[in-house]
């Protein structure tokens, strides 16, 4: 496949508060094989239609056009990316396509529950980073979070990973009171230990349940003080459009993060733009609207056209999400149904 997209329509992704779009986030699938309290309910998803999803043809066709205008990385994420049958050809096929400066950087946030037999193929297939979610290294309280008993198959697709030779691989684990706080330092540990870099993610109003609490909520700071407690952590400067604030751990090399979308919201460095497993386009997480992709692909759209609307949805992005401001809306469709 190659697209044509008019040269007055190539060029950057810029919205009118001057930042340049560089990494699109596709969800694969909205569908999960675990049920995290702080993304899906227990039961009565309301699953996407499966006519719906995207084929692997049209991902292919968007990112190409997105790389037409200054896309460089393509995270793959869900839902769990891993369920989507052909995620390996996914990732194949992305990481053939040429962007500006060298073909698309591919990687992948997962829950490494299919990474064992997956690990392997991804390499090959040339997916270059993997995030892997962790949120705790107790079996009790992983089955409590997940609402699955598969404390042991994570386990084994983070070393499934590591053994493919992944490099940096990132541990994502969302902060939790009452749940998972009195692990930080244990889950440190571990991540250095096993040569990962681990992220703290401060809990965002992005679950179906809608059990969100901001009163409730564990902040960064308190992230940062109870790992003081063990660590000696010193801040690397130069983050970029990272949404994560890295630490040097006892003097490095190995290093941690904290993600504070809440409490210190990184949206005037946001370079992300996000497509949804039924191919809605997001100028943000939080966004109340969405650009119909896959309505304007399926009526025959063209490649300019398609081009022409991710200018549009950049454009309108607002200056920030808003979430610790009063009169904050969560979107309608969960983090599973968006993408993370
Ligand atoms: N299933 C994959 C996984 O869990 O890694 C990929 C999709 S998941 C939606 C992507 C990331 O979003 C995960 O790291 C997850 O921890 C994070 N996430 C989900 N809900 C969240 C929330 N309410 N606040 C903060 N992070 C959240
Ligand atoms: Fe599934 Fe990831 Fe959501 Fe957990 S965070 S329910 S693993 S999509």
């Amino acid at each position: 496949m190659s697209v044509e997209v008019s040269e007055e329509l190539r060029g950057p992704l810029v919205d009118t508060h001057g930042r340049v779009h560089r990494d699109l986030r596709i969800s694969l699938t909205d569908v999960c094989n675990l049920r995290c309290t702080y993304c899906m309910p227990a039961e009565g998803v309301p699953w996407l239609a499966r006519e719906n999803i995207l084929t692997t043809d049209e991902l292919v066709r968007v990112a190409e056009i997105a790389a037409a205008l200054g896309i460089v990385e393509v995270r793959l994420t869900g839902g769990e990316p891993l369920l989507r049958p052909d995620a390996v050809d996914v990732v194949a096929r992305m990481a053939a396509i040429e962007g500006e400066s060298g073909p698309l950087e591919v990687s992948m946030t997962t829950n490494a529950l299919r990474l064992p037999t997956l690990a392997g193929p991804l390499k090959e297939a040339g997916l270059s980073r993997l995030n892997i979610s962790l949120d705790t290294l107790d079996r009790e309280v992983f089955k409590d979070l997940t609402r699955r008993d598969r404390f042991d198959d994570t386990l084994a697709g983070i070393e499934a990973a590591i053994e493919q030779g992944f490099a940096p691989i990132k541990l994502n684990t969302v902060a939790m009171r009452g749940v998972n706080d009195g692990e930080m330092t244990a889950l440190l540990h571990f991540a250095v230990e096993k040569g990962l870099e681990l992220r703290f993610i401060e809990q965002m109003p992005l679950d179906a349940g809608h059990i969100w609490s901001r009163p409730e909520m564990v902040t960064g700071e308190e992230i940062l003080d109870a790992l003081g407690k063990e660590f000696t952590l010193t801040e690397v400067a130069g983050r970029g459009a990272a949404p994560a604030e890295r630490f040097l751990v006892d003097g490095g090399p190995r290093t941690v993060g904290v993600i504070r979308s809440v409490t210190r919201p990184f949206c005037g460095a946001c370079d992300r733009v996000r497509l949804t497993a039924d191919g809605q386009l997001r100028n943000c997480l939080f966004a109340r609207t969405e650009s119909d992709l896959a309505g304007l692909m399926r009526g025959g759209g063209s490649d300019d056209d398609i081009a022409r609307l991710m200018h549009t949805c950049i454009a309108g992005k607002l200056p920030g999400h808003g979430i610790d401001e009063p009169g904050f809306l969560q979107p309608d469709r969960p983090m599973s149904a968006i993408g993370g």
